[in-house]
């Protein structure tokens, strides 16, 4: 196969930030009403697995041009930022990537995000998504740092289909072995992602289930999404949740529960004998835009307001540009006054192939 590469400049589209017309109003409500809430912040733009619908390795090949360390943002720039995004309403940051576990020294940046306090005193709700690779290692560690707990991906039980969605010959053991180790370091409870491509894991889904049903786990049915430009997405590879749910519920009785908290992006069910939980998200098929409150800060510190964005808002260049934090706070609130994404909504055939920003890039 053709390598095709995606140029940084591409991964790195910005628009010009909107005119500040005053000091930032807080809670910043967007154009739907809509608060700003979830901060997810992407680390790094590498990872060690070529997960087929995410980085596939035709793209994301040897030679793919990552972003050089001087143009990430530096632990302290990240925590600048976060607590500035803490001041304009942000109350939980999730950490992604890529993997990021591979950002070297991550533990010193958790370290530094859990240090930062709500304006109410409590402290930020500091979480990570990780493809596990590395967490039988970090777990404890991470733990000390100041982690709350950590979403772990996987596809499959099996060798054979994990490694197919991996496509890095990762074996499904060292991910269970990842996940063991967060709960016993107290990261828990553990929710774990799994990502349902059809023809390629949905004989999965009942594995799935039965291994971490009554395990204190959360496991959470992902439909394939069309992030980014690269995954090949088509509606007939999506199986949606209600499809899931009819299929689990053939087989172990389940009922619908209330959410967490408004805006909580999994539908969650229970099993009815007790033995816990899990949650569906469907994006795809059940639309959640009208209740998003999610901002996503890029590995080199654009701002994002939508996980499928075609391009976002250069605040390295306000962070390293001598703007004060109360100009940055400004500049938050103005882009999120004008913010009117509804992308699942709208979601077509058409909208698809767009040059969305990867996922990879932006952070899941
Ligand atoms: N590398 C880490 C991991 O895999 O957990 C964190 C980053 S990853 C981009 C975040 C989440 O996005 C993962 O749970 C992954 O399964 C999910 N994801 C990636 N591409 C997706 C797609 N096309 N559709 C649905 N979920 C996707
Ligand atoms: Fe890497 Fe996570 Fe994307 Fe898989 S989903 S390629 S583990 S960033
Ligand atoms: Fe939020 Fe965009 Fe996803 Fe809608 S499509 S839920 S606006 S990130």
């Amino acid at each position: 196969m053709t390598e095709r590469v995606i140029a940084l400049v591409d991964a790195g589209r910005h628009k010009p930030l909107p005119p500040v017309t005053g000091p930032a109003a807080s809670p910043a409500q967007d154009r739907l009403g809509r608060a700003l809430r979830d901060l997810r912040i992407s680390v790094t733009d590498r990872c060690n697995f070529r997960c087929v619908y995410c980085m596939p390795k035709e793209v994301f090949g040897k030679d793919y041009p990552y972003l050089a360390h001087s143009e990430l943002l530096s632990f302290e720039e990240i925590t600048r930022l976060a607590k500035i995004f803490v001041d304009q309403g942000i109350e939980k940051i999730r950490l992604t990537g890529g993997e990021p576990l591979l950002r070297r020294n991550i533990e010193r940046l958790i370290e530094m995000l859990a240090a930062i306090s709500l304006p109410n005193g409590e402290s930020v709700e500091l979480t990570l998504t990780t493809n596990a690779s590395l967490l039988a290692k970090k777990a404890r560690a991470l733990k000390d740092a100041g982690l709350a707990r950590v979403t772990v991906s996987l596809d499959a039980l099996d060798d054979p289909t994990f490694m197919a969605m991996n496509d890095a010959d990762f074996p499904v053991a060292k991910v269970l072995a990842g996940i063991d180790a967060a709960d016993a370091a107290g990261l828990a409870p553990v929710k774990i992602n799994m990502v349902v491509k059809r023809g390629v894991n949905e004989h999965s889904i009942l594995p799935m289930a039965r291994r971490f049903k009554g395990s204190g786990h959360v496991l959470r049915f992902i439909e394939f999404m069309d992030v980014g430009a690269t995954n090949g997405w088509r509606m007939d590879d999506v199986i949606a949740s209600r499809e899931i749910i009819r299929m689990l519920s053939e087989h172990m009785p389940i009922e619908p529960i209330d959410p967490n908290y408004p805006g909580e992006v999994a539908e969650r069910w229970r099993y009815r004998d007790g033995s816990g939980e899990i949650g569906v998200i469907s994006s795809v098929t059940q639309a959640f835009c009208r209740s998003c409150t999610r901002a996503r800060i890029s590995t080199e510190g654009m701002l994002y307001t939508c996980l499928f964005a075609t391009a976002g808002y250069d605040f390295r260049d306000l962070l390293r540009g001598g703007k004060s934090d109360a100009e940055i706070r400004a500049a938050i609130a103005a882009v999120w006054s004008v913010r009117d994404d509804r992308y699942s909504e709208i979601r077509s055939a058409e909208t698809a192939p767009q040059r969305k920003i990867e996922m990879s890039y932006i952070g899941g």
